[in-house]
């Protein structure tokens, strides 16, 4: 058994129960003590799979549980930036994949999560348009 880090849906009726495992490289057994990890002021804006709710999650919200397997996580981090003339925001988003999701079907995903995602401007990505700069799935965050 290791520890892997975890994070709860802040959506309150998320079908799910489960939480929402992250990539963690080398995860320490599940006797050790968990790692200090993540860094202070880490975020990460996670849409659920389950519900479609994008939230940023913090340092507080990660919590550790015992996994049997550490390694069988695919984490995509979507880098887009807003098609609004003179903007150019970027902003990631990431997701699970648990089916091998296509590239395609991973955008289209993230601009119908709720609420609908925005730019680092305040911009709708949905109205505005998005290009996908880059697209990768994490082994760790
Ligand atoms: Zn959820
Ligand atoms: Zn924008």
């Amino acid at each position: 058994m290791y520890l892997q880090p975890i994070l709860q849906c802040k959506n309150h009726d998320c079908p799910s129960v489960a939480p929402i495992r992250l990539p963690y490289a080398n995860p320490p057994k599940a006797d050790e003590q968990p790692p200090s990890w993540p860094p202070d002021g880490w975020q990460l804006t996670l849409i659920c799979r389950d519900c479609d709710h994008s939230y940023t999650y913090e340092k507080k919200d990660v919590g550790w549980a015992n996994a049997l397997n550490p390694a069988d996580v695919a984490m995509w981090c979507v880098e887009l930036q807003c098609n609004e003339p003179d903007c150019g925001s970027r902003t990631k988003w990431h997701l699970l994949d648990d089916g091998g999701m296509s590239e395609n079907e991973i955008f289209e995903f993230i601009m119908r999560s709720d609420p609908l995602p925005l730019c680092g401007n305040g911009h709708s990505l949905v109205v505005s348009g998005a290009t996908v700069r880059s697209a990768q799935t994490l082994s760790s965050l």
